[in-house]
């Protein structure tokens, strides 16, 4: 069996998949959406395929090895998008090829559904936010839901003055009161925040016991989230912008987070997330491994929450779920998904509704990476 092309598809305008096609008409499909830079991954994307084509798609390590050391220059989020996609596109045409669910592959599953996180929060208490608010927890609620994560919203500067971080203290507050304590509430800080504010947040939402804070610093000093992480009580997260192993090295030796979020399209697949996985079950961190993009993406991060002992939650965003591009939704029962049994990543994609070019869209305007003096903010 050799493959025999590899297409990409734009859904969605944040949505991008690959398709690999084998010479024996088995194909398997990944997911390479990456914020921001969507062309460039589509560029990756077809010089990786110049080399896989003509190859055998079931040498997954061994291509995967090629993609990353070959070209002498490796790793950053466009490459890693790119090798991420084809590597989950062939783990799902070698689960077809020997008819078993990738996790069946990748050492057996270790559960039996798996526990998903939504996004919900309160972000205003003006009276039409909360009642927006109040809208769709009672919707998640019904689904059975029992975590959620939001974010303080908006540009945070170097220090608030009191009045912005009390607004935020009494929306977590709240979402606590409105919740109860069955349920785990998380907050991501999205990077936006210096050390010493981030510590000085989190003292004061101590109280209303969060789950974790996720990315409280940004991403590229393990010291500073350190410091972080020694200030604070509760659970400290990382990792959606860290791409391999060797980029999460410094947070496991240094014990500077206690959970990491892989995303399973940015950090080298379901092959290296599996990896990332193992490593930091030595150093007793659990993984939520992160997923703010498609279908596919999540798909495949199921199938490695499947087999690893560490992992705690998946992220789940509403259109991660399949509208539009599976041709069968996953269905959240009791706040979890059943393992699928169907051979590959277990889902069919409707190819006729992919078909279609949707041009990339930034969520939000730029005016909202400047503050009001100009200078550049963290989104
Ligand atoms: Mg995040």
């Amino acid at each position: 069996m050799k493959i025999a092309s590899v297409e990409q598809f734009f859904p969605r305008h944040r949505t991008r998949l690959v398709k690999i096609t084998t010479d024996t008409g088995l194909s398997g499909w990944g997911e390479s959406t990456l914020e921001g830079k969507p062309e460039s991954v589509e560029g990756a994307v077809r010089e990786l395929a110049d080399y896989l084509v003509g190859k055998d798609p079931l040498r997954i390590e061994h291509h995967w090895q090629h993609m990353y050391r070959s070209a002498f220059f490796r790793g950053g989020a466009i490459l890693m998008t790119a090798l991420s996609a084809l590597d989950q596109a062939l783990w799902d045409i070698a689960g077809k090829h020997y008819g078993v669910p990738v996790y069946k592959l990748l050492g057996g599953a270790v559960r039996d559904r798996i526990l998903v996180y939504a996004h919900w929060g309160i972000g205003s208490l003006a009276e039409e936010s909360l009642a927006a608010a109040r809208e769709r927890l009672d919707l998640l609620l019904e689904s059975g839901y029992t975590a959620f994560k939001s974010g303080p919203g908006g540009k945070w500067r170097g220090h608030e003055p009191p009045a912005v971080i009390d607004h935020f203290v009494e929306c977590a507050f709240l979402m606590r009161e409105w919740v109860g304590p069955e349920v785990e509430l998380a907050f991501d800080f999205h990077g936006k925040m210096t050390p010493a504010l981030a510590i000085e947040i989190c003292h004061e939402i101590k109280d209303m016991r969060p789950m974790f804070v996720e990315e409280p610093v940004p991403q590229e000093n393990v010291d500073a989230l350190k410091l972080v992480s020694d200030h604070v009580t509760f659970p400290i997260a990382t990792g959606e912008r860290l791409l391999s192993r060797w980029e999460f090295r410094q947070v496991f030796e240094k014990q500077a987070a206690a959970y990491i979020q892989p995303d399973g399209s940015h950090a080298g697949g379901i092959t290296e997330l599996k990896k990332i996985a193992n490593m930091a079950e030595a150093y007793y961190i659990h993984v939520l491994p992160h997923c703010a993009i498609g279908p596919v993406a999540f798909t495949s991060c199921m199938h490695v929450d499947a087999v690893i002992p560490n992992f705690l939650a998946q992220e789940q965003v509403d259109w991660a779920l399949g509208a539009d591009i599976l041709k069968q939704n996953w269905q959240v029962v009791d706040g979890h998904i059943e393992l699928p049994d169907k051979p590959g990543l277990g889902i069919e994609i409707d190819e006729k509704a992919v078909s279609n070019r949707v041009p990339y869209q930034e969520e939000l305007g730029g005016e909202h990476f400047y503050e009001t003096d100009g200078s550049v903010a963290d989104w």
